[in-house]
This record gives C-alpha cells, sequence and structure tokens, in this order.
C-alpha cells in the first residue's frame, strides 16, 4: 500500500501519520521524497488495513492505493509512477544511473589480469567515454579447473585503476566473507548472474551502503529477479540497478544465451529501478556486442556493461565476447549518435576534454 501526501505537508504531520501506521498496523513505514510528491510506503501485512479510514486519518492525505504485486519496494507503484536514481560517488564526482539521466558506460575485462593491462584497459575505456569499469577477480566458473580470479590481489589491481584514472569500479562478490576486502574498492558491487537467487548473500548485500548491480539469472522470470532485487531493498539498501545479461533459451547454436532486450519496456512498467544491458555475456560473441549494444539503447536502457580487453585472443576468460579498446572506442562513436537523438548522452566533447586533463 502506499500513502500520497499533498505538496507541502508539515514534516511533523508526515512523521505522525507515519508513526500512527506502525503503531495501529505492525507494518514498515518507507518515506520516499519524489520530484513532485512525497510517498509513503507501507510495507508488512497490510490486506487487512482499510485505505478509507488511512485516508481520513489526515487532511494532508492526497490518496491511498494497494500495491498489488508480489515485490513492493522494487514495484514502480511504490514511488507512484517515478523512476529512482542510483547515485554512485567516484573519484571522478558522483555519476547518475537511471531513466532520466544519460545512459552510463560499463567496460573492462571479464578478469583481472595484471597490473598493466587494467590499468591499460581503464585508461582507454575512460578516454572512449566510460564512467565505470568492470573486472572479476572473483570469477564464477562452470569448471572448477577454470581460471578462478586472482581474488584479493586483483583487488588490489582495480584499486591501483581506479587511483590511475578516477573511474567508480564494479566488480563480483561471489562470497559473502569477501564482502570487507571487495567494499575497500568496489563502488557498485555486482551481484552475478549465478548468486541471483543466492538469498543470504542478497540480505548480506542489502545490509551494507554500497550500491548493488544485480545481473538477471540465466533461467530466471522477471519476476524472480524482481524478488531478489526485493531482498536487497527489504535489507535497507535502496540503491539496486538490474542487469540483463541473457537468458537460456532453446537456441545456443550461435549465441551464448538469447539477450531479452524486451525486459526494458516491461521493466520500466514493472519497476522504478535502473536498467542495465550487458550484451557481452548477453551474446557470447564479439561480432554481435555492437547492434545489441546500439538495440539496447534504442530500446532504452539507462547503462550498457560491455567487457573489453587490450588482447582478447590472450584473456584469461571471456575472450570471444571482448571488444578490443579500439572496437570500444568506435562502439561509443556509433552509440553517440544515436544517443543524442534520443537524448541520453553526455557530451563526449567534455569528457574527452576531462580525460585530457588528467
Ligand atoms: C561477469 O560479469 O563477468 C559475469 C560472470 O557475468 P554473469 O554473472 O552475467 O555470467
Ligand atoms: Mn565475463
Amino acid at each position: 500500500m502506499i500513502i500520497i501526501v499533498k505538496n507541502g505537508t508539515p514534516v511533523d504531520e508526515v512523521t505522525r501519520i507515519s508513526k500512527e501506521l506502525r503503531d495501529a498496523w505492525g507494518v514498515t513505514v518507507e518515506k520516499s521524497v519524489g520530484k513532485h510528491k512525497v510517498i509513503l510506503g507501507l510495507v508488512g501485512d497490510t490486506a487487512t488495513i482499510d485505505p478509507l479510514q488511512v485516508q481520513n486519518s489526515s487532511p494532508w492525505i492526497e490518496q491511498v492505493l494497494r500495491v498489488e504485486r508480489p515485490f513492493k519496494r522494487a514495484s514502480r507503484e511504490f514511488r507512484h509512477g517515478e523512476a529512482s536514481e542510483v547515485v554512485v560517488p567516484t573519484p571522478n564526482g558522483s555519476v547518475y544511473i537511471g531513466e532520466q539521466h544519460p545512459v552510463v558506460l560499463v567496460a573492462g575485462p571479464c578478469s583481472v589480469e595484471n597490473e598493466a593491462m587494467i590499468v591499460e584497459t581503464a585508461k582507454r575505456v575512460k578516454a572512449a567515454g566510460a564512467k565505470f569499469l568492470r573486472g572479476g577477480a572473483y570469477k564464477p566458473r562452470t569448471s572448477p579447473y577454470a581460471f578462478q580470479g586472482y581474488g584479493e590481489s586483483a583487488l588490489d589491481l582495480l584499486a591501483a585503476a581506479r587511483e590511475a584514472t578516477g573511474l567508480g569500479i564494479i566488480t563480483e562478490l561471489m562470497d559473502a566473507a569477501d564482502l570487507p576486502a571487495l567494499s575497500r574498492v568496489a563502488d557498485v558491487i555486482q551481484v552475478g548472474a549465478r548468486n541471483m537467487q543466492n538469498f543470504s548473500l542478497l540480505k548480506k548485500v542489502g545490509a551494507q551502503d554500497k550500491p548493488v548491480l544485480i545481473k538477471r539469472g540465466m533461467s530466471a522470470t522477471i519476476d524472480e529477479w524482481l524478488m531478489a532485487a526485493e531482498y536487497i531493498l527489504a535489507a535497507g539498501n535502496p540503491n539496486v540497478i538490474l542487469c540483463e545479461r541473457g537468458i537460456r533459451t532453446f537456441d545456443a547454436k550461435y549465441v551464448r544465451n538469447t539477450l531479452d532486450l524486451s525486459v526494458i519496456p516491461v521493466l520500466r512498467k514493472l519497476t522504478h529501478l535502473p536498467i542495465m544491458i550487458d550484451p557481452s555475456h548477453g551474446t557470447g560473441n564479439s561480432e554481435y556486442v555492437a547492434p545489441m549494444a546500439m538495440a539496447s539503447l534504442a530500446a532504452g536502457a539507462d547503462s550498457l556493461m560491455i567487457e573489453v580487453h587490450p588482447n582478447p585472443t590472450k584473456a584469461l576468460s571471456d575472450g570471444p565476447q571482448s571488444l578490443t579498446p579500439e572496437k570500444f572506442d568506435r562502439l561509443v562513436q556509433e552509440m553517440s549518435v544515436l544517443g543524442k537523438v534520443i537524448g541520453r548522452w553526455s557530451e563526449p566533447e567534455k569528457q574527452r576534454a576531462l580525460v585530457a586533463s588528467v
């Protein structure tokens, strides 16, 4: 259930309404202050609450509405239709991710391999226009014999790349025990597709302050994905980004996964959370990354995650789907044409000038 409070309602009255609801019904009341409205979201057993009784409890209440969906905090209704934004402080300044902002580019290798390659990649993707460097220290590999990532030492290398470029860092957490070390370098914590329903991990990342990027499980429905996001929100962390990275379908002969771009309009309707698309894992083939990145942009993605490696043929993981820095740069230039037409592009000239001054 949500309560829309009239513009100009005194803060004391909002506090009084919230307390009354908590005391009377035992529900949790979450206040969200949007651009135009203050909304009180009620979570808990709201089935027996009479909306009319709530409506009549204060002249400042504009409307009382039920949220019918199983995911409450993640639902678009919970914010009365307003999109949320995730604001990430990075050394280069705050990065805003969300529907009302320019598209945010995240780029970097699948795995962090050594200092030279990660720093070089960071510089190149920054010069092309990326705001975040991605790179795995802990890798979820299908085979126990495949490269598992360099772990904590790779986190130090990400820290060096952050220091050298000022880019925000996005890296995957697989084990809650690594959270303290990972939080020291990550600006956004990634929960990978394979851990989308690792509920104890979701509760842990929900109980800390760093924004969380949650990838869609490879066989997860949209509702399951949003319920996973709900775990993080319910644990107290409002900064969640959803990332589509392709799902399993009957046909994996030519692509690694089926990149489900229909999630963009569907999620837009269902949730207020920002939407990121990963065409690299979505296709598994560097040749298909650019067209799917363009399609993601056209369909309204808020952010793109793209794997970039200085020498893809030598990559320790996911080389076949990684772009070279040159190809990434070309793709960003192509995207900028479309991005400007749809009004979702920040001026690359300015970005390049900033890079030049570093
Ligand atoms: C990754 O981003 O490198 C990764 C392993 O992604 P996913 O969880 O989508 O497979
Ligand atoms: Mn990868």
